[in-house]
Order: C-alpha cells, then structure tokens, then sequence
C-alpha cells in the first residue's frame, strides 16, 4: 500500500486537479491519497474565523463570497453546470454561513469547526473529478476515524480509537482509491478538530503507520527537500536521500517542507517518505529512509521568520536559577509556546519564540506580575547544520546578530529580518 500526499500548491487551480489526476493515473500505485484545502484556504478560513469572533458581519460575508468564489471558479473548469458536487459543495458553504449565527466563544473550538471545511470542500471536489475521470475513488471523511482529543487547533490523536476504526474503513479494494482529508480529525463526541498548521503529511503518516504502508510520497511544488528554502536562500540544491534523523532535525529547526510530526510513525515502523514534484513526477525527489547519518556535504539553512527575543530579568536583583527557572518554563508550557532559541546569565534569562501575536502577548503579562520584562519583534532565526567558517561569514556579511549559538553540528543566528537573499556556500 503506498499513501499520497497532495498539498494545497498542487491544487490551487483546475489544471492542479487535472494534474494529479494525471500523476494518479500514470503511476497507478496509491491506495490512499491525502489532500489538503486547496491553494491557500486555509489561510481564508482563519480570517473567517477572526471575523465570527469579533462579530464583524461585513468582513464575514466579503471573506466568505471570496472562498466561495474561488471554489466555484475550480468547479466551473471541471464540471457541467448541473454536477451533484455542486450541491455537496453549496452544503458546506451552508454550514460556514451558519457558523456566524451559531458560534460558541472558544475561539479555538470554534476555529476548528470552520478550519475543516477546507478539506472537506477540496477532497469532495476532487473525489467527484476523479470519479467523473474513470478512477474508482473513495470519499472518506477522515473525523469519524482518525479520533482525538479536544484540544482544539493541537489535536492530540487518540492512537488505541483511531487504529481499529483506520484498519476497518482504509481497506482498499483492488483498483481503488481511498481519498481523504489531511490535517483533520474528530473527537468522540463527533466535534472536528485540526492537528496543526501544515498538518496533512502528518495525517499521511499516521495513516501509513496504521496500515502498513510500503512508502509515503509527499507531492511538492519543490524537486525534494533542498538544502534550503529556495525562496530565501539563492542557490538552493536537492537532497538525494536523508536520514529520518536528519529530516527531524530540519522540521524541528523550522524547515517548512514536512510537519514536523511526521517522521515519528514513519520511523517506528521504517516506512521512507519520498519528497518529490508534483511539476516534474518522474524526477525521484529525495527519499528518507533509515540511513544513519546525514550523508551529503551541504550545510543546510534553514530560516524561521517571525521570531520575538525576550529577556526576563528578576526585579530585586537575585538570580535566575532553577527554581524560578521551571516557572518561566511552566508559562511557556501554559501558554503553548516553544522555545527556539535559549541563552541565561546570572541576572537575564533570555528566550526567542515565535511572534504569535496572542499567545506572546499573555506570556508577557504573566512574565510581568514576576518579573521585568525586555524584548524585541521583527526578527529571523537562521539555523545551519553542517556548517563550515565559509557560510557562516557569509551569514553574518553586513547584517545585525543580537544572539548566536554553536553545537558541533549546528549554528544559529537570531537576527533582525531582512528581505535579501542568503547567498549559498
Ligand atoms: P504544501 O503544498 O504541501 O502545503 P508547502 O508550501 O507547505 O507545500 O511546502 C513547500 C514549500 O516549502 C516550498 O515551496 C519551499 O518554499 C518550502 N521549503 C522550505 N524549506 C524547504 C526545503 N528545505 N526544501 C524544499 N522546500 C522548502
Ligand atoms: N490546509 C492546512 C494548512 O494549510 C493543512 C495542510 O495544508 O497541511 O495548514
Ligand atoms: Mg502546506
């Protein structure tokens, strides 16, 4: 059984679609394909969902005409005036106007119950596209399976519910094709969830985990993992095979390319994941497998933007040891914040975090009533692997450093934000 990964690039547009019908069909190996919402929706769905809580009906009803617009542009291309997918897809669009009247004020229960109707849109349009195209396709709405609990936007699969419930409805028949939704999931009590931003690969890979799979391939708009993002650095090269280790150590670093949860069940059960473009699908694109130790030469940069540096200090002059230590860690935890940097003197305990403007914000105020509280926004985290003197000059060629650290084999500079190019090694 081999598991697809299609993310929202692959299917911003019709001929996205009919392009992965195509890879679909000329490979003829998936059992089970996951799909994200298509282009960016479910950056749109976000702002809806700030609109409902502000109670802000205007900004409502301009966000959602766009989202509709956008899918039924989609629909347009593909289908004839009178297809029933129409009538699925008006449903949805149904519940996401009603969201405004009914919502409840737990604005992470709330964004959940609007964020899955990205998914829920895009694999209903393309199962009835596939279908319409002769593949045997099968809709699966992946909630009444993949169950977990109720912390809403950070689902936490349930893995002793979700596995018999995976087993019994992903048993694909030959020539069929299972397609479900990416990053989504439901708790017992049948209320959706989301498992993270970007969290379609892990729903792959927690799939694959469950059932066996032979192989994981995640179709990109990239040939493969990249020693670098192409869009910040300049002269970005592929990465032929890595290690599962290697890949951890990216996604934890920030690379954007895999959900960082994704590799563990992959591991645990030694399934490779294949990373490779949805452009260019006969190209191999990069496989991570088992390997190791990171084989290749080329330092890797990776580049976290968004960053906030804040330092804590005590108000009385006494020092910050462990005790008081394990709070401040208390408040990160609390307030679901991880941290991406750390530095700590006698008198100043220094983190950087992402910017989330929320969160950030109440760790400051609990932070406060303690201690006095420093910090600077409009910042960037460079993190190199594998560096040598050479890239490392060439990072901090003409551009401000407020705090750098070194391990044997990682380097990481947290800098004020710039637009310009990395120049590669
Ligand atoms: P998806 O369509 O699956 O959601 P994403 O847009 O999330 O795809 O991920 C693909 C993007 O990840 C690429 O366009 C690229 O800009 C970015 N990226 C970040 N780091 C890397 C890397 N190391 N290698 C390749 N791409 C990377
Ligand atoms: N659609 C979700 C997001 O944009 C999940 C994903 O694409 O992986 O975060
Ligand atoms: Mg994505």
């Amino acid at each position: 059984m081999v598991i697809y990964k299609f993310g929202g690039a692959s299917v911003k547009n019709p001929e996205g679609v009919e392009n992965l019908k195509n890879i679909l069909v000329s490979r003829n190996e998936a059992g089970v394909m996951v799909l994200s919402a298509f282009g960016k929706t479910t950056n749109q769905l976000e702002e809806l969902v700030q609109h409902i809580h502000r109670h802000d009906r205007q900004a409502f009803d301009d966000r959602l005409r766009q989202i509709k617009d956008y899918h039924w542009q989609i629909m347009d291309a593909l289908f004839d005036e009178k297809d029933p997918v129409r009538e699925v897809a008006g449903g949805y669009f149904l519940q996401l106007q009603e969201a405004f009247d009914h919502h409840r004020e737990d604005y992470d229960f709330l964004y959940d119950q609007v964020i899955c109707t990205g998914e829920l849109l895009s694999t209903s349009i393309v199962s009835a596209y596939l279908n319409r195209a002769g593949v045997n396709c099968r809709w699966v709405d992946v909630r009444n399976c993949l169950i977990t609990d109720d912390l809403y936007r950070e689902a936490r699969v349930d893995w002793l519910q979700t596995q018999p419930l995976v087993e019994d409805v992903f048993q694909a028949a030959p020539g069929e094709v299972i397609l479900t939704q990416g990053f989504i999931g439901g708790t017992r009590a049948g209320w959706s969830t989301s498992l993270g931003r970007e969290g379609s690969d892990y729903t792959a890979a927690i799939l694959a985990n469950i059932l066996n799979a032979s192989q994981v391939v995640i179709w990109k708009d990239v040939p493969g993992v990249l020693n670098a993002d192409p869009r910040f650095f300049s002269g970005a090269e592929k990465l032929e095979k890595i290690s599962y280790h290697e890949a951890l150590e990216l996604s934890y670093y920030g690379a954007k390319i895999i959900h960082p949860k994704t590799i563990k069940p992959l591991q645990n059960k030694g399934i490779p994941l294949n990373v490779r473009s949805f452009i260019e699908p006969e190209q191999p694109g990069t496989w991570i497998s088992t390997q190791e130790a990171y084989d290749g030469d080329k330092p890797i940069y990776i580049l976290k933007p968004r960053q906030v540096l804040i330092s804590i200090l005590p108000k009385d002059f006494s020092f910050v040891v462990e005790e008081r230590l394990s709070k401040i860690y208390g408040l990160f935890a609390k307030h679901r914040l991880q941290v991406n940097m750390m530095q700590n003197s006698a008198l100043n305990f220094t983190v950087c975090l992402d910017e989330h403007p929320r969160k950030v914000e109440q760790l400051m105020e609990d932070l406060k009533k303690e201690f006095r509280v420093l910090y600077n926004k409009n910042l960037q985290l460079i993190t190199v692997r594998h560096y040598n003197d050479k890239v490392l000059d060439s990072i901090q060629q003409g551009r401000s450093v407020l705090v750098e650290q070194r391990s044997r084999h990682t380097a990481q500079f947290l800098m004020e934000s710039s637009d310009r190019y990395i120049e590669g090694s």
